[in-house]
């Protein structure tokens, strides 16, 4: 059983948190999931039981491995209604809440963190994180995939970013980026920030290889 002390890096994947319409999105998913608890590392993510996002929590938690998924208390209510102890400590922490609130490991889950909106879900992933995986999804995935992105053209943080593009999940959104940049309104660097796998294993590899393109605004966050 791996815990938080033992990992050697955790890595935050975005998904969708619904299944989509084809057993792979699922199926690979677990198998990221399997992946990152066999490597030693840990995993990030929305804190949901649904779908894409369901599976990569419960292939990395039942294979051993570190989870921690960071959830706004808005979208637990309407899932892991099953779970006691997890909806004991959301009733108390409902009306009290003081930031986020650590929920004890679940077989499926492992450690889940309320949060009292988007923002601090979205900073929590991003701080605790040393790299960022997205695979199919929707909105939600775009948005928390696009956010890391801007952060990391802005030198908020230099921290692997990588789709799994299976199926060609993800060709037209590459094709946007492409499109972008010969408009002019992303640079050739900058295009370079986001890798991408067409395999599960190919995913750990850019992971491990990931290395920071050069070019990026240089700003400096740390008064901010
Ligand atoms: P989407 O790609 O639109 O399905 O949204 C997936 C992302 O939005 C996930 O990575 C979550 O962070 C968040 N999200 C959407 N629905 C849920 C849910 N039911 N439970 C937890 N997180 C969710």
């Amino acid at each position: 059983m791996t815990t938080e002390s033992t990992i050697s890096k955790k890595i935050c994947v975005f998904c969708g948190s619904g299944f989509g319409n084809k057993p792979a999105y699922a199926d690979d998913a677990t198998l990221l999931g399997q992946k990152i608890a066999e490597k030693g590392w840990g995993l990030v993510y929305g804190g949901g039981s649904t779908g894409v996002m369901g599976a990569v929590a419960r292939g990395c938690a039942t294979s051993g491995g570190y989870v921690h998924g960071i959830i706004p208390e808005a979208l637990i209510a309407r899932e892991r209604t099953t779970e006691d102890a997890l909806n004991t400590k959301l009733k108390e922490s409902i009306d009290n809440h003081d930031g986020s609130t650590p929920i004890p490991d679940s077989k499926e889950y492992g450690k889940t963190t309320l949060v009292k909106d988007m923002h601090t879900r979205k900073r929590m992933m991003g701080e605790e994180s040393e790299a960022f995986v997205a695979l199919p999804g929707g909105y939600g995935t775009l948005e928390e995939l696009m956010e890391v992105v801007t952060w990391f053209q802005l030198s908020i943080h230099n921290k692997p970013i990588v789709i799994y593009n299976l199926d060609g999940f993800y060709d037209n959104f590459l094709k946007f980026i492409d499109d972008a940049i010969s408009s002019g309104f992303v640079s050739q660097k900058n295009g370079e920030i986001i890798r991408v796998a067409t395999t599960v294993e190919g995913v750990l590899n850019e992971i491990e290889n990931y290395v920071v393109p050069e070019g990026r605004f240089n700003l400096n966050w740390k008064d901010a």
